[in-house]
């Protein structure tokens, strides 16, 4: 017998069943982030590996343990693990740094990371990110900050944390990091094998350690706001007054750090204690440094990630609303040949008028067709049958109340389906709508 074949661990199928909540999340956070005047962008699912090596960075999780990287003719390619390194790499080959800044866009797209797969935590998962180049101001931190606050609000989220911190620039962060090489340079026999070569090369990276001995130890280490130099100092200040104009509650955690290598300035992250140890929901900030690095000329810019199926849990815990999904119009059930050729044609112009229409493609027996229709949740059911045709007349049923009513089958029954459509569906979706108000 043939061995069923399964999903890679890690990965997730969304069934119809399940589709209308990401469909959901997507509409918002594309409604989202276009009224805050950002256009999508689409990039490759696959870069070439020095892309994330130099933009992600040596000394970060991601580069060190979780790339999924293939040799495809001599070329090393590796799956995205995040959309910002590809974002920026298509605004530079595409000349947008050239034209009017700020640049703004956003993306829906899936990341691959090799981690160990529990709640919240996937190989394939899916990002909803937005990235602006040209900005050094602070108020264009606020604007994304808000940005992400907003989808998480239309979503209809409570309780999420926004923390917020500023690890400088490389100017300041060079004393902090002899400071931190000081204190960490004391539990080098406890830090674990990665740490270790991070206390060389990158030691602020040990602050974003999982492994719970290299976290306690982080506790009391230094903080980076204490070596902010004055322009990161004034810069985070500001952010700090922006976002209390916009009624941005939010709270200064020194420890973030932020995966990735390529921050300056603001870090932050969206925190929520609903879905368990997986609770960052969003995290962003500021990368002046990372366009210069993939070989543009100097432009500030920032942006974050937001993880949708982590997004979707909180939603799930906390009975979001989510939108309802469209069902059948009409179902039309044909009882012999000449019924189907008549179905085909009224379906056909149906849905030419915008309205869902099915009918049977089985050439089953009205029993098994009645069955069907009341699993697609069709709003009417028509019986289509030799009588029927003689007549020109069939019954359309209303399948909320049984109802029955005639519609002539000639040129008039559109108008007549469409009338009994506001009649009755769209008045008692009126009626949902009130009880909800
Ligand atoms: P974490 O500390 O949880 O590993 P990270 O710092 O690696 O997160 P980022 O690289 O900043 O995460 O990615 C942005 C967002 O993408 C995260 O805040 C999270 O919501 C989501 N995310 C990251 N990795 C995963 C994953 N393996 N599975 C699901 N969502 C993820
Ligand atoms: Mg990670």
């Amino acid at each position: 017998m043939a061995v069923k074949i399964t999903r890679p661990q890690g990965t997730e199928d969304v069934t119809p069943k399940n589709i209308y909540k990401w469909h959901t999340l997507e509409k918002i956070a594309r409604d989202t982030a276009e009224c805050f005047g950002f256009k999508e962008i689409r990039v490759p699912t696959f870069e070439q590996t020095d892309l994330f090596l130099r933009s992600v960075g040596e000394t970060t999780d991601v580069v060190q343990k979780e790339m999924y990287t293939v040799k495809a003719k001599e070329t090393e390619f590796t799956l995205r693990p995040e959309g910002t390194a590809g974002t920026i790499r298509a605004m530079l080959q595409n000349g947008m740094l050239n034209d009017a800044l700020p640049q703004k866009v956003f993306y829906i797209l899936s990341c691959f990371r090799h981690e160990r797969p529990q709640a919240g935590r996937l190989r394939e998962f899916h990002q909803f990110g937005v990235e602006m180049a040209g900005s050094a101001d602070p108020c264009a931190d606020a604007e994304i900050i808000s940005l992400a606050k907003n989808v998480l609000e239309r979503v209809g989220l409570k309780n999420i944390d926004l923390h917020i911190n500023s690890i400088g620039c490389p100017a300041c962060r060079a004393n902090y990091h002899d400071a931190l090489k000081k204190y960490f340079a004391d539990y080098k026999d406890k830090l674990c094998d990665t740490c270790l070569t991070r206390l060389e090369k990158n030691p602020m990276r040990i602050l974003d350690c999982k492994s719970p001995i290299c976290s306690e130890i982080a506790k009391d280490a230094p903080v980076i706001l204490d070596y902010l130099c004055e322009e990161c100092n004034n810069h985070f200040e500001k952010l700090q007054s922006y976002l209390k104009a916009m009624n941005i509650e939010f709270s200064i955690d020194p420890k973030i750090v932020r995966g990735l290598d390529y921050y300056t300035k603001t870090v932050f992250e969206f925190v929520t204690n609903d879905i368990g140890a997986q609770g960052t929901v969003c995290g962003g900030g500021r990368y002046d440094g990372l366009i210069t690095e993939l070989g543009g000329s100097p432009t500030p810019a920032l942006g974050f990630g937001m993880g949708l199926e982590r997004l979707l849990l909180t939603m799930e815990n906390q009975g979001c609303d989510f939108m309802i999904p469209a069902t059948c119009d009409l179902y039309i059930a044909p009882m012999d040949d000449n019924a189907i050729i008549k179905a085909m044609q009224l379906t056909q112009e149906l849905r030419s008028m915008g309205y869902q229409a099915e009918y049977d493609l089985m050439h089953r027996g009205i029993k098994a067709q009645m069955k069907y229709a009341n699993k697609i949740n069709a709003s009417f059911v028509m019986v289509l049958g030799g009588n029927e045709l003689e007549s020109g007349v069939a019954k359309l049923k209303y399948m909320e109340t049984g109802e029955q009513i005639e519609i002539s089958l000639d040129d008039k029954f559109f108008e007549t389906f469409e009338n009994n459509m506001i009649n009755y569906v769209l008045k008692d979706t009126l009626i949902d709508f009130e009880e909800v108000k």
